[in-house]
């Protein structure tokens, strides 16, 4: 028989998420119901005229290969999108559009890194990082915890910048940086955002900006794009997504903004030899959301900030759980060292699973977040609220916080 699988440490990593997935479906399986807050999988459907973009254009012909960088008219509603909404000025060639944030994420990683390499991820961080810096053999990625800090205001952009300074190592190449954050719900301000700035000229960095939940906002937060401020937008790669923002999470529809100078590679390279672009008609219906109707946008905005403000209500009262309040996102990234007793972060989660609740352990997001666990907003609002009643009255007697 011969080897089928390369001897890399990049294919034996497990997914946390598939692991929390799997046991809650041999639960349902065997009778029990369970909420799920898991997953981040908006649970709306994608606005009709969409639907209805994507279907005109499969009817009318639109299903050959596309230009790899994207179809040109996308390209040029995104450069108005760009630069009205996040202050990036750029022009169409500068744009990819990509099988979703993911791929885009994976194109970003292979053009900036090499073997060697170190990228430092501000933490907790989307789990899908390490596996997409470690596709780049001979890569590496460095957790720097600093989004609970911000969030909570106990590191001010001059504490976050000497953090930032002391972490950065010889091989240290760039930044990833994920604001509105999956999993903590921190908004990074403009003068949190300008301790990266100083940091990444100074030491001439690039950073991977991760704008995923770039509309999902709450309590009047405003979403800035590191690439719009001074410096930066000859070092900033920055990645959007349409999953989130308009609910197609299964369209597989996203963009990266480069600087001129990776032109070659992104578009010409990369997305020709990975997937030779994305399929012109679901291009049509991204067109069709970026310059169609925002209200849907708004209309689901709001049912998450709703959701967040129902599950911070109904784990108020908890002595077991504290949540600091997301700013953004559809998460909550929740301390759960009280009700921990000595347990292992994984025995936490397999008890809540027990009491119907599945939960992604905060490990899945750094190394350093063994107290924490991360509750999605992206589900009914009844679910949100009976899931937060179970936790507080399950975890009654873990002590006082
Ligand atoms: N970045 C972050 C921070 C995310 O949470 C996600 C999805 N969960 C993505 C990027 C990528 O999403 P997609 O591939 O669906 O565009």
């Amino acid at each position: 028989m011969p080897r089928l699988i390369a001897d890399r440490p990049i294919l034996r990593m497990t997914s946390e998420l598939g692991k929390v997935m799997a046991a809650a479906r041999a639960r349902e399986l065997a009778g029990e119901r369970i909420l799920h807050l898991e997953r981040g999988e908006p649970d709306f459907d994608t606005p009709a005229h969409i639907v209805e973009a994507l279907c005109a254009a499969a009817r009318g012909g639109d299903t050959h290969y596309p230009d790899q960088r994207g179809v040109m008219a996308l390209r040029e509603a995104l450069v108005e999108k760009l630069s009205r909404e996040n202050g990036i000025r750029c022009e169409p060639d500068d744009i990819v559009v990509t099988n979703g944030g993911t791929h885009g994420l994976f194109l970003v990683f292979q053009s900036l890194l090499a073997a060697g390499d170190e990228v430092l991820v501000l933490s907790p961080h989307w789990m899908a990082i390490p596996k997409l810096v470690g596709f780049v053999h001979g890569s590496s990625y460095r957790s720097l915890p600093a989004y609970l800090d911000l969030l909570e205001g106990s590191l001010d952009p001059a504490g976050f910048k000497a953090r930032l300074e002391q972490a950065i190592a010889p091989a240290t190449r760039g930044i990833y940086l994920n604001t509105p954050n999956n999993p903590t719900g921190a908004v990074l301000t403009r003068e949190q955002l300008m301790a990266i700035v100083e940091v990444a000229v100074a030491r001439d960095l690039w950073v991977v900006s991760d704008e995923a939940y770039e509309h999902l906002l709450f309590d009047g937060a405003t979403h800035v794009s590191i690439a719009s401020l001074p410096g930066m937008a000859e070092r900033t790669v920055s990645v959007f997504t349409l999953s989130k923002s308009y609910a197609m999470t299964g369209w597989r529809a996203g963009y990266v903004v480069s600087p001129p100078a990776l032109r070659p590679v992104m578009g010409p390279l990369l997305a020709f030899y990975t997937t030779h672009g994305v399929f012109p008609s679901v291009q049509r219906a991204a067109l069709a959301a970026v310059t169609g109707p925002q209200n849907d946008v708004e209309h689901m905005r709001r049912a998450y900030e709703e959701r967040r403000d129902l599950l911070l209500e109904g784990l108020e009262a908890s002595t077991a759980v504290s949540v600091p309040r997301p700013r953004g996102a559809f998460y909550a990234f929740a301390d759960v060292s009280a009700a921990l007793q000595g347990r292992d972060i994984w025995a936490l989660v397999d008890e809540w699973l027990g009491f119907g609740v599945a939960v992604l352990p905060g490990t899945a997001f750094g190394p350093e977040f063994g107290d924490r666990v991360r509750l999605s907003l992206a589900t009914r609002r009844e679910d949100v609220a009976e899931a937060a009643s179970l936790i507080r009255h399950r975890t009654a007697t873990a002590g006082v916080r």
